[in-house]
């Protein structure tokens, strides 16, 4: 990758992990519609099928196991992963990232946590953000109140939270989402906070 883009892409990446069903994907896009930092929520590709209401193109690119092979091949994901561990694969386009960056914005990655360790490998920069429920059990409550998954599935997805939540550590930023209005005003608070700083470093230079 030419040195130019991969210094536009360093300072740009901001990373939002979480529990699947901890609301990650109402607080982003509450996120995008209220907070002032220039924002593009960087659409992944999934091999995993849509849920009622999803759209292709705007929720993932909903991609066969094949096309995705392809790609993934191609050398067209910044990091691509097999989430839960079943067969379906989430990845992160660098089209999507080259798109974003190109507008002048902050490109959003709502991504796994093993996705976001790989991203910092290539973009240590980045800022890192984990939004959770405060609790496995407000979790639970959540992703029943969804009811978009079968027993087993939410079995599952509650064993990988357990697991995700280990990895809160390696986040700069802890945010608890109690309420979608508060979630995604802290995180625009941090956003402009950084950005402000940013900004602020490269006019003392
Ligand atoms: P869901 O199936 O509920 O939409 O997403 C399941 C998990 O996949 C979530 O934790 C979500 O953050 C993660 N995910 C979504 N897109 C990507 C991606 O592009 N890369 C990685 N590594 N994880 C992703």
């Amino acid at each position: 990758m030419p040195a130019t883009q991969h210094d536009q892409w360093a300072d740009r990446l901001v990373i939002i992990s979480g529990p699947s069903g901890a609301g990650k994907s109402t607080v982003v896009r509450r996120l995008l519609e209220t907070c002032s930092v220039p924002l593009y929520l960087s659409v992944s590709a999934t091999t995993r099928q849509p849920r009622p209401g999803e759209v292709d193109g705007v929720d993932y690119y909903f991609l066969s196991h094949d096309e995705f092979a392809r790609r993934r091949r191609a050398g067209e994901f910044l990091e691509c992963k097999e989430v839960f561990h079943r067969g379906d694969w989430y990845g992160t386009l660098r089209s999507e990232v080259q798109r974003g960056v190109a507008q002048g914005k902050w490109v959003l990655l709502e991504i796994d946590v093993e996705g976001a360790m790989a991203v910092l490998e290539q973009y240590p920069q980045a800022v890192t953000i984990f939004l959770h429920p405060g609790s496995l059990e407000e979790l639970e409550r959540r992703l029943r109140h969804r009811g978009t998954e079968t027993e087993e599935s939410l079995q599952r997805r509650l064993e990988v939270a357990r697991r995700e939540l280990e990895y809160l550590p390696r986040y700069q930023y802890e945010v608890v989402n109690q309420t979608v209005e508060q979630a995604a005003e802290e995180i625009c608070r941090l956003l402009q906070q950084i950005q402000g700083a940013r900004h602020a470093g490269r006019t003392e230079r």
